[in-house]
């Protein structure tokens, strides 16, 4: 726990220091009037107290306690700022690590785990660590310079109550354990029942179509019971070790108390050295009492301290140096991928795409053809093999290198709450109006645009709903248009276009691809026929590449889908795959 509190504490070094200077002063100025309070006892047993003295100190002690008060206010005021900096400090941090993460890392994590970091745990940290700080510093300081002042006035003493330090420490270390253990837990659990609760509300027009509320019910029902188990337990189990801890302390007051009367009796003691103790020493244990409850706490804040910093120190991907190619050929090199370990989607998969030509991907469903353009966009990074593109190693170009030269048409398209215009506009910010424009005629926008009302200043709806299939990627298409990057990646649209969208985007598509290096997958073996190249996927691997002439004359696997499929219709056969829209060679023999 110390080391994850330095980790944060260098967020803010000069403010937490002078935030702690400020507590130490404020445990001294709380620890003074006991020392005051111990001169007045000593000048009592004195033959002859001096009353004058007494008033004396008695003055010092009033104006001490204002003197305390400011410094109070001071130390937790400094505190407090300290512990908001840092907060906004990791909240900086984990956003700008957001988003140098791999978009692989992405897809590996619930959304709401990820946002629970970002939010729930930094508030996690703000929260309690603002609260318990200024306790705890006044609480180790004030039991240091307590337990040196007493160890000073009788080592014999002030050693038996610094041994329950033997005791009480393990103990501590111990509930802290069980805090970590079960507020793991606990966390969880919230974690859990938050992404459960979005799915729900994500999900509920979808159940409610389904009727399927009450079912739905059910994992969200465990979600809170979960979270309500753990959330007990994270209070209860560590509770008993604390106040065994508390108990422990009284036991060695009063094992102090009888050492105490033994030297007493024996005259090695003085009585007023007995009566500071006898004081003094509860006060000794207050601040040790309130370290454990607040260690305690803190012990909560940080399991959250620990995902924050574990996902801030999860890897990025590197760019050892930030190359950027000249030509734009792409190469995959014998690659090996799969998403999970020992079960691989790619096995030693090589294929060259040239610029100015078009490769096509087909292949059956699940063959792998979305993870080679999710890897050339270097949303994983391989670990066998290579991708190159203009012969530039992917993992030596950063990831703003390779978005920059890459566009992506996606099948599914999501547009943001804005205008149409605003929409183009993500594939380049800065360019003019008129190329806007231009952008949307070539992608065959102004087609529908043109005929509503605000034109390209028609607003979507949020991710797009006011907009059909079609219309949104065309809208996509406008985007990588605008972007004009020199390789282009299309996932083409599967079989629910309806004809007029499908000739607007197949025109689109046309004045997107010229000059480009283009790979797109294909779920229509008609508008691949005049590709340069057809690539085709099967069991992990390259069963068969050429163009259209070379596989048919082959006779091998392209030739069959070809034959098998009904020419003039869409290679739209996956509908015997559980009702997805996706394309399948197995569904094709079917046919
Ligand atoms: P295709 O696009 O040819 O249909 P994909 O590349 O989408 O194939 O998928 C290839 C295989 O990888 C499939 O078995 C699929 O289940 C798996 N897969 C795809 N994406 C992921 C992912 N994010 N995590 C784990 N497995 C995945
Ligand atoms: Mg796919």
């Amino acid at each position: 726990m110390i080391r994850n509190l330095i980790f944060c504490f260098k967020f803010y070094p000069k403010g937490m220091l002078r935030a702690m200077l400020w507590e130490m002063f404020h445990a001294f100025l709380l620890a003074a009037p006991s020392g005051i309070l111990l001169a007045i006892i000593w000048e009592l047993f004195r033959e002859s107290p001096r009353e004058a003295f007494i008033w004396q100190v008695i003055a010092a002690m009033g104006a001490m306690f204002i003197l305390q008060l400011y410094v109070a206010q001071k130390a937790m005021v400094q505190s407090q700022i300290g512990v908001i900096r840092i907060a906004t400090a990791l909240r900086v941090a984990v956003g700008n690590k957001l988003q140098r993460l791999s978009l692989g890392y992405y897809k590996k994590r619930d959304p709401g785990e990820l946002a629970s970091v970002a939010l729930q745990d930094v508030n996690n940290f703000e929260q309690i660590f603002g609260h318990s700080l200024s306790n705890l510093a006044t609480a180790v300081f004030g039991t240091v310079v307590l337990a040196v002042f007493l160890v000073v006035l009788d080592w014999r003493l002030g050693l038996t109550l610094l041994g329950a330090l033997l005791f009480v420490l393990p103990l501590a270390q111990f509930g802290q354990w069980l805090v970590r253990k079960y507020g793991a837990r606990a966390i969880g659990a919230r974690t859990d029942t938050n992404a459960r609760l979005l799915e729900y509300f994500q999900g509920m027009p979808h159940l409610k179509s389904f009727g399927m509320i009450g079912a739905s019910f059910g994992t969200l029902d465990d979600a809170l019971r979960n979270l309500r188990t753990t959330s007990i337990r994270t209070e209860a189990i560590p509770g008993p070790v604390i106040l065994t801890a508390g108990v422990v302390l009284e036991l060695f007051f009063v094992l102090m108390v009888w050492l105490g009367l033994f030297l007493l009796s024996g005259g090695e003691l003085k009585i007023p050295v007995m009566v500071a103790f006898l004081i003094l020493g509860y006060r000794l244990y207050e601040p040790l009492k309130i370290s454990m409850v607040e260690y305690g706490v803190l012990s909560y804040m940080n399991v959250s301290l620990e995902r924050i910093i574990s996902l801030l120190k999860a890897e990025e991907q590197s760019a050892g140096q930030d190359a950027h190619p000249s030509t734009y050929d792409v190469e995959l090199d014998r690659v090996t991928f799969g998403y999970a370990p020992e079960r691989n989607v790619l096995e030693n998969v090589s294929l060259t795409a040239r610029a100015g030509e078009m490769t096509a991907l087909v292949g059956p469903s699940g063959s792998g053809k979305t993870t080679i353009t999710s890897l050339i966009a270097r949303f994983w990074d391989i670990e066998e093999g290579a991708i190159r593109i203009g012969g530039v190693d992917l993992r030596n170009m950063s990831t703003d290198t390779v978005y920059g030269i890459i566009s992506e048409v996606f099948q599914e398209v999501y547009l943001f709450d804005g205008t149409i215009y605003e929409n183009i506009l993500v594939g380049n910010p800065d360019a003019s109006p008129e190329r806007v424009r231009w952008a949307a005629e070539k992608a065959q926008l102004t087609e529908f645009t043109d005929r509503m009302e605000g034109g390209l200043q028609t607003r979507v709806g949020e991710g797009g709903n006011r907009l059909s299939g079609g219309q949104k990627q065309r809208v996509s298409i406008a985007r990588a248009l605008l972007k004009d990057a020199p390789i282009v990646l299309l996932d083409e649209a599967t079989s629910s276009l309806d004809p007029e969208n499908e000739i607007y985007i197949q025109r689109a598509i046309q004045s997107l691809v010229k000059n480009k290096t283009v790979i797109v997958i294909a779920h229509r073996l008609s508008t691949i026929s005049n590709a340069d190249q057809i690539v085709v996927l099967q069991d992990k691997a390259v069963a068969e590449a050429g163009s259209h002439a070379d596989l048919m004359s082959r006779e091998g696997i392209y030739h069959r889908m070809w034959t098998l499929q009904d020419q003039a219709s869409a290679w739209e056969v996956g509908a015997a795959k559980s009702g997805e829209h996706e394309d399948s060679v197995e569904a094709g023999k079917l046919h």
